[in-house]
């Protein structure tokens, strides 16, 4: 099985004969999509290389546009095993999630999904991980993992030709600002962006050298590894400053809203 090349298992739980039947296929069908991307091909070697099957099993909550990763904690190792929960019912018609504009939305959520599992089995998050509330420019990010999470799901809309509008944060989908799209730009996002890029190439060296090598538009990861004083530069532009002041308020004053977007 497809899915088995890749340490990915298929879990039809919770659903009763016919949906538990056509559960298996969507996933995989979903998978294969994001397999015939760049993107994708980096994600799931990724995954693979580092050994830990990955369960996906269905997202049940029936009235909300809902994915997520649970994670389970190894008592002895501290290792995370994540379950990623997603049903590709919801992006189809009559699904919770077809009031998203433009398309592709079911392999763009999914993959983000898998993002933070790879992250989960990389052991990039121990037992004693500390989460980085993200701030300034970056504070509608909420944290670390959804700034690398909407980043990598960027590069991967990207490369399939925004089917639909790169996100600029977790709280919506509020497009990226016109400023920000371009993989040097992107830098100035605030002038904490090199630094958490950083962070996450020296965590995940395997992933994001394959990311960068992805031919897109929009590629932040391509820009850092192709010339990092350039990218720095730019998040110590002015503007990058600028964004962060305008953010401290936001990020002290502006409560999350309900996400329109899974997790
Ligand atoms: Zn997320």
């Amino acid at each position: 099985m497809f899915e088995d090349a890749f340490k990915l298992k298929i879990v039809p739980e919770g659903l009763e004969k016919d949906a538990a039947k056509t559960y298996v296929p969507g996933v995989r069908s979903a998978l294969y999509k994001i397999y015939l991307s760049a993107s994708g091909k980096a994600l799931l070697s990724s995954i693979r290389y580092h050994g830990y099957v990955v369960t996906i099993i269905p997202y049940l909550d029936s009235d909300i546009c809902g994915a997520d990763v649970v994670p389970d904690y190894d008592q002895n190792s501290g290792i995370v095993m994540p379950t990623v929960r997603y049903s590709p019912d919801k992006f189809r018609v009559g699904g919770t999630c077809t009031h998203l504009p433009g398309r592709g939305w079911g392999e763009s959520i999914f993959f983000h999904e898998l993002v933070h599992a790879l992250r989960d089995i990389s052991q990039s998050k121990r037992r004693d991980y500390k989460g980085v509330v993200m701030s300034g420019g970056l504070y509608r990010y909420d944290n670390f993992e959804e700034f690398i999470a909407v980043l990598c799901e960027d590069i991967y809309v990207s490369e399939r030709g925004n089917p639909h509008a790169l996100l600029g944060d977790h709280r919506g989908i509020k497009p990226l600002a016109p400023e920000l799209t371009g993989s040097f730009k992107f830098f100035a996002s605030s002038a904490m962006t090199f630094r958490y890029v950083d962070r996450f190439c020296k965590e995940n060296p395997g992933f994001t050298k394959a990311l960068s090598q992805v031919r897109a538009r929009f590629n932040p990861l391509a820009a850092y590894y192709q010339d990092r004083a350039k990218a720095l530069s730019y998040s110590s532009q002015t503007s990058a400053y600028e964004r962060d002041a305008a953010g401290f308020e936001g990020h002290f004053f502006e409560r999350p809203r309900s996400p329109t977007l899974p997790p």
